[in-house]
Parts: structure tokens; sequence; C-alpha cells
């Protein structure tokens, strides 16, 4: 996936803690030793894929901070982010998009 630069707003926050864990079965390296910057994104900028992650849910925050827009933290293009369906405890499912910068790891995500 592709993202236009002038698309993006970007804030340091992470998804649930259980998502954050889970994270590693897709991929995802060291997931708790990461930065996770929450994007938001226009529908259509959001790539399909279906693979299912699993975990109970416990919000919270690490702060904001801005980002040059379409670049990540370390200055290379943002990772694609691909879509995951989470099913937590409760039965509830959530789509989240998730990425990880192959350069310096900082993750990147979007909820649907
Ligand atoms: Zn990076």
């Amino acid at each position: 996936m592709s993202v236009e630069p002038k698309s993006l707003i970007v804030s340091c926050e992470s998804p649930s803690y259980a998502v954050v864990h889970a994270s590693a079965e897709i991929g995802i390296q060291a997931p708790k030793d990461r930065p996770w910057y929450r994007l938001t994104l226009p529908a259509s900028k959001k790539s399909q894929g279906s693979p299912y992650l699993y975990g109970v849910a416990w919000p919270f925050l690490v702060g904001r901070v801005q980002a040059a827009p379409g670049m990540c933290r370390c200055g290379r293009p943002l990772p694609d982010l691909v879509q995951y369906e989470v099913t937590f405890d409760t039965g509830t499912q959530r789509l989240y998009y998730l990425g990880q910068c192959a350069h310096c790891q900082t993750v990147y995500w979007s909820d649907a």
C-alpha cells in the first residue's frame, strides 16, 4: 500500500496491550519494546487481508509526537499497513491495520 503524504495524521499511542502482545504472532518484531504510532488513514488507503489475532483488551497510551507526513520517524517511507481482525476473549472482534518499519522497527497502526 502506498500512502499519500497529505493523507496522514500521526500520533504516538498504542492499541490495547493484547493487540501489542499478539502482534508478535503475525511478525511484528519485539512489539513491546518498540514505539507505536497511530495513523489516521482514509478508508481508500487501507489494504485488505484477513489474518487473525487473539487476546484480552488492556488499553494504554504513551503520548503524542509530530512526524513528517508519509515518513517514518527514522526518515524512511512508512511501512505498508495490513488489515487484521482481532478477536478478544469477550468475543468482540475489531479490525486493525498494522505495519512495522523495516529499518527502525517502529510500529504503525490504525483501527477501522
Ligand atoms: Zn523507521
